[in-house]
């Protein structure tokens, strides 16, 4: 299987002699699944900073899609996350004056998609996340759990090669954070690569590869059991 993410002996210095992130290496298959878990501090932020481009490491090798991010130009960088990757965060970040297809349709700015073909795609993606009865409302018309929904849309809507989700059923209930889960074990069914970056030990236990930290290094990686 082709390699979405490939990280090689990957550490993050901060100064002050910080170790946020210690040889850490980590490769993510098309089509995967993974939650990665640790307690706070554990350097959870740092790796998805770097395997989201937003950062780069100290030492070791960052590959997105097969291309060395060290060697990209800022511009490229932000071509590359707007292409290949799709974002989800625990506080939604949504456009307040925008509707729920306008939000999504955000998602296509770098893709190079036409004005008059974004909403149709946006359509598309609200869709697939079940809210169809939702398209011209704005965010504070929308429940969390639609807000999120709005932003897994989003992020799918131009069919990145990886989704990550930092924490995306962190200020959800526990109903609401059930469905969003369910939801991302559905768009991964239908082929969607998703990384879950949780300090929620039951949220990992639902996902098929478990990925823990522990003081800026991996300490164990799992691929036991199915969904439950
Ligand atoms: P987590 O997301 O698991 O809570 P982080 O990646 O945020 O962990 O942090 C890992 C370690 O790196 C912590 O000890 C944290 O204090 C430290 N750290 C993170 N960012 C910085 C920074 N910008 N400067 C100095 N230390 C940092």
């Amino acid at each position: 299987m082709k390699a979405v993410l490939e990280l090689r002996s990957v550490s993050k210095h901060y100064a002050g002699g910080v170790t946020a992130m210690d040889d850490v290496s980590l490769k993510i298959t098309e089509g995967e699944l993974l939650a990665i878990v640790g307690p706070s501090g554990s350097g959870k932020s740092t790796l998805l900073n770097i395997i989201g481009t937003l950062d780069l490491a100290t030492e070791g090798t960052a590959e997105v899609g097969g291309q060395d991010v060290v060697r990209l130009s800022d511009r490229s960088l932000a071509a590359l996350r707007g292409s290949r990757l799709g974002f989800v965060f625990q506080q939604f970040h949504l456009s307040d004056g925008l509707s729920a297809a306008q939000n999504v349709a955000t998602g296509l700015l770098y893709a190079g998609i036409r004005r008059r073909e974004r909403r149709p795609l946006a359509l598309a993606a609200l869709d697939r996340v079940g809210l169809s009865h939702r398209v011209d409302h704005l965010p504070h018309q929308l429940s969390g759990g639609e807000r999120q929904r709005v932003a897994i849309a989003r992020a799918v809507v131009n069919e990145p090669e990886l989704v990550l989700a930092d924490e995306p059923t962190g200020v959800l209930d526990t109903a609401n954070g059930t469905a969003i889960l369910d939801l991302l074990v559905e768009l991964n069914r239908d082929g969607t690569t998703i990384a879950v970056i949780t300090h929620d030990r039951d949220i990992a236990a639902r996902l098929p590869r478990r990925v823990e930290m522990r003081d800026g290094r991996i300490v164990s990686d799992t691929r036991a059991g199915g969904w439950s």
